[in-house]
């Protein structure tokens, strides 16, 4: 027997967070609890982004018809059954569909008293170092982000772009941190001319790869840009579905997956096999969300080659602890909690 429910919270972040589409000063979630019938409760998290056509409305608009799959199928570990039926129901929603099904894998783990990575047989000590955002500010704001960032150990840094400076901010983030791994994404800002002419100038600055050059809707010119660039490329709002993966095989280098987008850990784990299986490198992304849903994905991070899984740490205050972190370090290997390892704190 299971029962659900959810609550929307709005989380605000520590700073203002400016990428090329706009600006975000609170993220809006919507957490999801299920508890079995000995009291045992599992825990995820919505964090639906307008950009793929979800609202906290919307979240909260389908999800009595999840929850009501959930309570009538009543077994936690029939995650693909749940799944399927999470499916038949609503069209898209993933991020709604993601908080569900984060809480079930969160409650099947803990109801077998492992860490979900051992549930999966996942080795942890494969975990990617996760990057560190620096929005996009003033290019001497971005420069003191990017001290403040190394100061607190991160030595993987996401610098976002698409502005009319975007050498200028390159260049200083990278005096200031001149040992860091440092990826750039801009969010679908540039031309696949000027993404081109963009790539040469940051291979000077040597950045790790170059995510979403053009936009999704121009496939071809994503297509112009990867067989020109000086750089790998990294698609992430042209890789939302499983069919997207065959699609963007043959014009980009990296997928970013992330839960929010694939509606789940379970099409997650799809989406990273059909990569691997076009010689796809795979990244593991996240919105701006609690440890309630950011938790889960660190589980998955033993089957990635890059991660960039800092949502919660752009929070001012998050009510949940996720897995443990340290600096850029997952350190997946110390969760020593059941279950994902979210909490409240
Ligand atoms: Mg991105």
């Amino acid at each position: 027997m299971l029962s659900a429910e959810f609550e929307r919270v709005s989380l605000p972040l520590a700073d203002a967070f400016t990428i090329s589409r706009g600006t975000q000063e609170v993220a809006e979630n919507v957490l999801v609890r299920i508890t079995d019938g000995g009291g045992m409760t599992g825990i995820g998290a919505a964090a639906p982004v307008g950009h793929y056509g979800e609202t906290p409305d919307t979240v909260e608009a389908v999800l009595p018809d999840l929850l009501d799959v959930v309570e009538s199928v009543g077994d936690p570990h029939a995650t693909a059954r749940i799944e399927r039926e999470l499916r038949s129901v609503v069209n898209g929603n993933p991020a709604a569909r993601a908080a569900v099904d984060i809480a079930l894998h969160d409650l099947a783990a803990k109801r077998l008293g492992v860490p979900l990575f051992r549930q999966w047989g996942l080795d942890p000590d494969r975990v990617p170092k996760t990057s560190f955002t620096i929005g996009l500010d003033a290019t001497e704001r971005m420069r003191e982000k990017t001290r403040e960032a190394i100061a607190e150990g991160y030595d993987v840094l996401k610098v976002k772009l698409g502005t009319d400076r975007d050498e200028e901010i390159v260049a200083a983030v990278r005096e200031e941190a001149p040992e860091a791994r440092i990826r750039v994404d801009a969010n679908e800002a540039w031309t696949p001319r000027e993404a081109v002419r963009m790539t040469d100038r940051l291979d000077a600055h040597d950045v790790e790869f170059v995510e979403q050059p053009v936009p999704a809707s121009d496939p071809k010119g994503l297509k112009f840009v990867y067989e020109r660039s000086s750089l790998p490329i990294a698609a992430d709002e042209s890789c939302v579905t499983l069919p997207d993966v065959p699609a963007v095989a043959d014009r980009t280098d990296i997928v970013n997956l992330k839960l929010m987008k694939t509606g789940g850990l379970t099409e997650a784990q799809r989406m990273i096999h059909a990569a691997r299986a076009h010689g796809l490198e795979v990244m593991l992304g996240c919105m701006i969300e609690t440890n309630a849903a950011i938790a889960a994905a660190c589980h998955l991070a033993p089957l990635v080659d890059y991660a960039d899984l800092d949502g919660a740490l752009l929070l001012d205050d998050d009510e949940f602890e996720g897995v443990p972190m340290d600096g850029s370090e997952i350190r997946l290997a110390e969760v020593d909690r059941a279950g994902t390892g979210a909490r409240r704190t």
